[in-house]
């Protein structure tokens, strides 16, 4: 379904290449900065507290003009040093909020507006892990690809917002499956991706069965319009990661059996182990 050219995003590395590192970065520069405003403003609080008793002693001792200038001088110091902790104060209280602010934009960068769902970026990073964790302990786990069926003509009859309303719904569903283990992110436009994890072929098959028949079996109407907009479908195509060479041949093969669930009629889910060998 054209998810798969070679000029994808996809490196099997998300971390490696993409926002993460900067995220990272941002992060490491903040905490240094917030260690070295902290300790500054400790040190020039200890060193106000001395420099204030010397002064008062020197001031007791009665100066001359010479020496009362220099104890002039070093209360103006000592404001100036008692407004550059009060500004180190501020700096730290400020890097606090910036903290805060770069662990919600992470999590943002992970989701996807629309639909609440985790998006691409999050999917690659977890489709990494999961093959790792798959691999190491010997688990199954299983790649699917859902596409909703001839959603143009949906936006096409009932606009762009209906549309909206409908991927959200479709997300819904589908997130709903991501209980026990199952992790769904959308892929981009009308298409989603699944990790199904630890179970057989036959399970993660049965899974998305599911969904598919719970989801063909709604009638959906316009919120805006009242309409009735009946029914929709998604085709999907799914594959057993592990039986295949990596990450990408894996989501390749997802793919050329989603194209075969909808060369066969649509709302349908396609196994690409029942077409072992072709790609
Ligand atoms: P098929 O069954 O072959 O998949 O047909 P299709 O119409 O679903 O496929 P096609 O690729 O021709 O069209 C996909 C449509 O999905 C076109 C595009 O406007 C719509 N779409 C993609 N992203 C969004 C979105 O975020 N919101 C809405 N409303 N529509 C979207
Ligand atoms: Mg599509
Ligand atoms: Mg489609």
């Amino acid at each position: 379904m054209g998810l798969h050219d070679p000029d994808s995003a996809f490196t099997g590395q998300a971390s490696a290449s993409g926002i993460e590192p900067l995220f990272d970065r941002l992060e490491e520069a903040i905490r240094r900065f917030s260690e070295t405003a902290s300790r500054a403003s400790d040190q020039t609080g200890a060193c106000q507290q001395q420099f204030r008793n010397q002064i008062d002693v020197a001031e007791g001792l009665a100066p001359d003009p010479s020496t009362r200038q220099i104890v002039d001088l070093a209360r103006a110091m000592l404001a100036t040093l008692g407004q550059i902790e009060r500004n180190m104060l501020r700096s730290q209280a400020e890097t606090d909020q910036l903290r805060v602010d770069l662990e919600q934009a992470r999590r943002e960068a992970n989701v996807d507006c629309l639909t609440g769902l985790p998006n691409r970026r999050a999917f690659e990073r977890e489709y990494t892990q999961a093959i790792e964790k798959a691999r190491s302990e010997g688990s199954a786990l299983h790649v699917a690809i859902c596409d909703i069926d001839r959603f143009k003509s949906v936006n096409d009859r009932f606009g762009h917002e209906t549309g909206d309303g409908l991927l959200r719904a479709v997300a819904a569903m589908l997130g709903e499956c991501a209980a026990d283990g199952c992790f769904v992110a959308r892929h981009g436009g009308e298409e989603f991706v699944l990790l199904l994890r630890g179970l057989a072929r036959g399970d993660s098959f049965a899974r998305l069965e599911t969904v598919r028949r719970a989801l063909a079996a709604r009638r959906f109407i316009s919120r805006q319009t009242k309409q009735s907009i009946g029914t929709i479908s998604f085709s999907a195509g799914i594959a057993d990661v592990l039986a295949e060479a990596g990450p990408r041949a894996a989501l390749a093969r997802a793919d050329a059996a989603l194209y075969r669930a909808k060369e066969s009629g649509r709302n349908r889910v396609v196994c690409a182990w029942d077409n072992a060998g072709a790609s």
